[in-house]
């Protein structure tokens, strides 16, 4: 089968490999499209140290089912699937809580960070285990179910955030790329009548406006915290989930909550962070770290099909599979306006 490998960092080739062997659990999937994440990108060059080639990446991904494991019930041949970035045991002390998320034994599609190498899906066919594999409505396209990962990480965030019912009904979403973007989105479709957004760039505000955001605050040109502020008589808001992951953005996300409000931290760009102590203890804030998703699958692909959640503004580019190398650089040097790009094998 084709196959875009990671040959050696910085080195993307397609190549003819073998087609993936599947267990008596497993289905194979012939893939249709696959996104490409902000953690491929990350992984070409090594800084991540969670790719180490050779290795097919990819992890965003929907298809057919192409062949079917002697154990697996409920799903047939030519089945439109997508499933789960996360392949997790379903038997450690996390699984058993339904924390799959933080599954023990739990590995990643597409990539290798040294104890397993997972070929991903920027390839012909892939093989993941039954039990993370969900079918998908008639009516999502294979490149709108190549988003249902990162839409699943922003209906996570918002769970784990609480409702309205707790934080009042508007909330702050620090950085206004993919996964801020959805969060948005979800954050509406979860009852937040009023979501202020914040970045730094003015064309994502402006697709944050358009997602839904009821005020867009430019955080590089204005002081973003003291504006939401001025909005919510002086108090703050109650909830501000955070999407970049690094000491600025978070810093706004505490100075947007009111005193007892909450900030959930879902970007993961830099190891650690400087962390305003006492206006966080002083203030009484709750932070919380949110990781991919766990059951959220089943919601994300709902919110979609019914367009609570709207993909389509996000895809920027949908390109052959064999065009990715290009693609993978175009994104590496940050082209200006570039969100998704998606692979069709
Ligand atoms: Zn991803
Ligand atoms: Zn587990």
């Amino acid at each position: 089968m084709d196959a875009l490998l990671l040959k050696e960092y910085m080195n993307l080739e397609m190549v003819q490999m073998p087609e993936p062997e599947i267990g008596p659990e497993d289905i194979l999937v012939r893939v249709r499209a696959c996104g490409i994440c902000g953690s491929d990108v990350h992984g070409l060059d090594g800084s991540t140290g969670r790719r180490i080639p050779p290795l097919v990446m990819g992890h965003e991904a929907a298809g057919e089912v192409a062949a079917v494991g002697a154990r697996v019930e409920g799903l047939s041949l030519g089945d439109r699937v997508t499933f789960d970035s996360t392949i997790y045991c379903g038997q450690c002390f996390y699984c058993a809580r339904g924390e799959v998320n933080l599954c023990e034994n739990r590995e990643v599609m597409g990539v290798s960070p040294g104890p397993y190498r997972r070929h991903g899906a920027f390839a012909e066919f892939v093989s993941v285990p039954a039990r993370i594999v969900y079918r998908l409505p008639d009516n999502l396209t294979y490149e709108q179910a190549a988003l249902i990962e990162a839409v699943s990480v922003a209906a996570h965030a918002v769970n784990l955030s609480g409702s309205p019912a707790t934080h009042g009904d508007t909330a702050v979403v620090v950085g206004s790329g993919m996964i801020g973007l959805l969060t948005v989105q979800a954050l509406r479709a979860a009852g937040y009548s009023r979501v202020i957004a914040i970045d730094v760039d003015d064309a994502r505000l402006a697709t944050a406006r358009k997602m839904g955001a009821a005020e867009v605050y430019n955080s590089k040109t204005s002081d973003a915290a003291a504006a939401v502020r001025e909005l919510t008589d002086g108090r703050g808001a109650g909830l501000a989930i955070e999407c970049v992951g690094a000491t600025d953005p978070i810093r706004t996300a505490i100075g947007s909550v009111r005193k007892g409000g909450a900030v959930t931290l879902v970007g993961n760009f830099a190891p650690s962070i400087d962390l305003p102590l006492q206006e966080v203890v002083t203030r009484q804030l709750r932070l919380q770290g949110s990781c991919a998703s766990s059951g959220e699958y089943p919601a994300a692909i709902d919110l979609m099909a019914r367009g609570a959640i709207q993909v389509d503004p996000l895809i920027s580019a949908v390109a052959p599979l064999a065009q990715g190398a290009s693609w993978f650089d175009r994104l590496y040097r940050h082209e200006p306006n570039l969100m998704k790009v998606i692979l069709k094998p």
